[in-house]
């Protein structure tokens, strides 16, 4: 049967009538609901040998002459309230290419199709969990035996509830001993495919973050009796920050956010004594993402001095870029024009399980395809049918021209 790209539509709406509800979809992960989405995804994939590893990761397998392997991934997991594609897409779609490949004979090479168990961290807050595991980068496993959700259950007992032991879940490891390759399939998430009209896009890779707390600390006085040039207001200086942010992203080719400002001591009556900033920096390149960072550094500084206050800097979370694969964005690029005509290179704000498998060491890469309005982790996430479509075919190319890639190495 040649590929059938309207079947991997008419699925997603199939999965969504099952998972979801007027809310949006609710396959949170470690949930029944997860369950029956990896039962249902099972049940298309009959006739391809499945299992699932350490971490319930949930792999497919379609065996080449060679051991050496394509893998293709994404993630059944949704947020509650979340959208029918995100995630959702790159598995169907895989099902789909990995049907085609079966129903042609012996692939080259091994060709695998992997749902990576829970990539939003929606019940626990801890994202990636199946493929940071199968990845070799799951360094926090004491921390995730602490955590627990919004009803108290904790995640070892959640997570053994659906056979997992967390002890174990490293284990997972093993099966991307012969990963050669690695594919993903995303919506977007964003604005920019629909900005400039086009329906598919290739991704450089996933932006490095620094995620400060910067903390200036002036003098709380009283709002009447203190006159204006005598004031030390640590909003002042907070303010003038969170407007300069947009000059250093704009410098730096990157994005900055100051997402919370919390003064104290908060009432109209006071000069504002401390402002606490949650800065977040992001930039493809690690030399830029250092340079906003520095700039930012010496604008607080700066803002300090001329308001007589004192700043303070507290890094809370950093992640380097995490740069694709040269050659497998060449190939994704000849896959897009050729489905599409046109294609365009964008990064990604947003992790992906792909992240965790580039990181290992592993050549990948990701084709997005645009979202309507660039909504997502909501009910209102949507994508046109005929994009969709287009995205499955350029998946379906891609993965072809990484079966012969792999295979002439
Ligand atoms: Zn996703």
């Amino acid at each position: 049967m040649p590929l059938d790209p309207k079947r991997t539509v008419a699925e997603l709406r199939e999965l969504q009538e099952l998972t979801g509800n007027a809310d949006g979809a609710q396959r949170v992960a470690w949930t029944e609901t997860w369950v029956e989405a990896q039962d249902w995804m099972a049940s298309k994939l009959g006739g391809i040998a499945m299992e699932f590893d350490e971490a319930r990761n949930q792999w497919w397998t379609v065996p080449g002459e060679s051991e050496r392997t394509l893998v293709i991934g994404g993630h059944l997991d949704s947020v509650p309230n979340g959208g029918w594609l995100d995630g959702a897409l790159n598995v169907v779609a895989g099902s789909e290419v990995l049907r085609r490949i079966a129903e042609q004979g012996t692939p080259p090479v091994t060709v695998r199709l992997v749902s990576w168990a829970d990539e939003e961290g929606a019940r626990f807050g801890r994202s990636l969990f199946g493929s940071s595991a199968a990845a070799g980068s799951m360094a926090d496993q004491d921390e995730l035996r602490e955590r627990k959700d919004a009803d108290g259950t904790s995640l070892p007992d959640a997570i053994s509830a659906h056979g997992v032991d967390l002890d174990r879940a490293t284990d997972a490891r093993s099966e991307l001993e012969n990963a050669a390759a690695y594919l993903e399939l995303h919506i977007e998430q964003g604005p920019v495919l629909e900005g400039m009209d086009l329906p598919l896009g290739v991704v450089l890779g996933t932006f490095g973050v620094e995620r400060h707390q910067i903390t200036f600390r002036g003098q709380a006085a009283h709002a009447g009796s203190t006159p204006m040039d005598q004031r030390r207001d640590a909003l002042a200086a907070a303010g003038l920050l969170a407007l300069e942010i947009y000059d250093i992203a704009e410098r730096g080719e990157g994005v900055c956010t100051m997402g919370s400002v919390v003064t104290k001591p908060g009432i109209v009556t006071s000069v504002v004594e401390t402002a606490e900033c949650l800065l977040d920096q992001r930039n493809l390149d690690a030399d830029k993402l250092a340079s906003m960072l520095e700039a930012a550094k010496s604008a607080a500084s700066k803002f300090a001095e001329e308001r007589n206050v004192e700043v303070e800097w507290e890094r809370v979370w950093n992640i380097e870029p995490i740069l694709f694969d040269n050659e497998l964005i060449e190939l994704a690029d000849e896959s897009i024009r050729e489905v599409a005509g046109t294609s365009h290179r964008l990064p990604s704000g947003p992790l992906h399980d792909a992240a965790e498998v580039s990181r290992a060491g592993i050549p990948t890469v990701m084709v997005f395809v645009q979202s309507l309005r660039g909504l997502s982790h909501t009910k209102l996430e949507d994508t046109k049918e005929a994009h969709l479509e287009l995205s499955v075919q350029a998946l379906d190319r891609l993965a072809d021209r990484t079966v012969e890639w792999i295979a002439s190495r």
